[in-house]
């Protein structure tokens, strides 16, 4: 657990890894923290008092379109009450279409990781594979996995001692998908901040750039942590770099959501257009965390990925490794649902037919 003298405008409870010094110190060197957005955990109260509303995304007013409270952060990655009076209702259907995206691209994970959206955490379902979750009489979660067929969905290394399993994500297009962190980005920053990215709003409404989009949609970096860690409330960062005249992307956005931490450079920001946006660098930050984690830091797994393309992405794998002891079967016993009892036969592990796992935070 460090911080570095660069860290002083933020929070004293936020920390990295001591691995990620390095890292740490050129980001902070580079960027200060201009604002951050914790979800609250109980409902905002925001009093209209017969004020005239404004659309950020469109422009239109409340005397001429309808406005509900829409969320800031999508209900997918966990925010449940923190909303907005900014977003008018047809801008909310427009980009719910990008959200749906979003779900799909993020696979299992809502379930792995016990997320609920509206109401309560989804099923993932893939070709021989169904997971879903319960909770027991004594308020215990389970996450139970079930196998159709014999099928190759789960897999097994006596090495690592670990039980893989594999399902087909629905078929996504990643363009939409950073379109749908664009969004949440920029409902974020304030009414200010967001005159400077008119280009941005009007990308993420449809009504064009998206070939410049795709070019800031190829450097999106995501931290992933085991599914035994989860931020339980979404967070947002938004970073500024400290001189104007580096040739860095002016504003970072750091979502801490689910198990993950996902880092892009807010795009069509104007400063970054006078530098003509492709020859501008993204210094990667640290893993921040705000409370303990219990893990070993060679657990975290940085990716950089490309967002850019607008055609649709079929039979992406997704996988879960249920992590056990090197050289030893993962399960004492094999119990027969035959005859109801313990079996004497030998562990394979094409006879799955389920698996149900406690769920216990680390
Ligand atoms: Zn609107």
């Amino acid at each position: 657990m460090a911080r570095n003298v660069y860290m002083e405008e933020l929070n004293e409870s936020t920390y990295f890894p001591d691995e990620y010094a390095g890292i740490a110190d050129n980001f902070f060197q580079a960027y200060r923290i201009e604002s951050w957005t914790v979800c609250p955990g109980e409902k905002m109260r925001i009093k209209k008092n017969g004020r005239v509303l404004v659309c950020r995304f469109c422009g239109k007013t409340s005397e001429e379109v309808k406005f509900g409270y829409a969320h800031v952060l999508s209900e997918l990655l966990g925010n449940r009450y923190l909303v907005s009076d900014f977003e008018c209702d047809s801008c909310n259907k427009l980009f719910g279409g990008n959200e749906d995206q979003l779900s799909k691209f993020l696979g299992m994970a809502r379930t792995v990781l016990f997320a609920k959206g509206k109401e309560k955490v989804p099923t993932f379902k893939s070709d021989g594979i169904r997971m879903e979750t319960s909770v027991d009489n004594h308020g215990d979660s389970w996450l139970h996995i079930s196998r159709d067929s014999a099928s190759g969905n789960i897999s097994y290394d006596l090495v690592t001692g670990s039980v893989k399993v594999t399902g087909i994500k629905q078929s996504y297009v990643p363009q939409a998908v950073y379109k749908a962190l664009v969004k949440m980005a920029l409902s974020c920053v304030s009414d200010q901040v967001v005159q400077d990215y008119r280009l941005g709003l009007d990308y993420i409404r449809g009504v064009g750039y998206e070939e410049a989009g795709g070019v800031f949609a190829r450097t999106v970096i995501r931290y992933t942590f085991p599914p035994a860690f989860r931020y339980e409330r979404p967070t947002v960062y938004i970073f500024k770099k400290r001189d104007p005249d580096a040739l860095l992307f002016n504003r970072v956005f750091l979502l801490f959501a689910l198990n993950y931490i996902y880092i892009l450079p807010i795009p069509f920001d104007l400063e970054d257009m006078k530098h003509g946006g492709g020859s501008l660098e993204l210094v990667p930050p640290p893993p921040i965390f705000t409370n303990k984690y219990h893990f070993p830091t060679s657990a975290i797994l940085r990716e950089i990925m490309d967002l850019s393309s607008l055609e649709i992405v079929k039979n992406d794998v997704d996988a879960i490794y249920i992590s056990g002891r090197p050289g030893e079967k993962p399960f004492g016993f094999v119990y027969d649902n035959g005859t109801s009892g313990v079996s004497d036969r030998v562990f394979d592990v094409n006879d799955i037919e389920r698996i149900s796992i406690k769920r216990v935070l680390l």
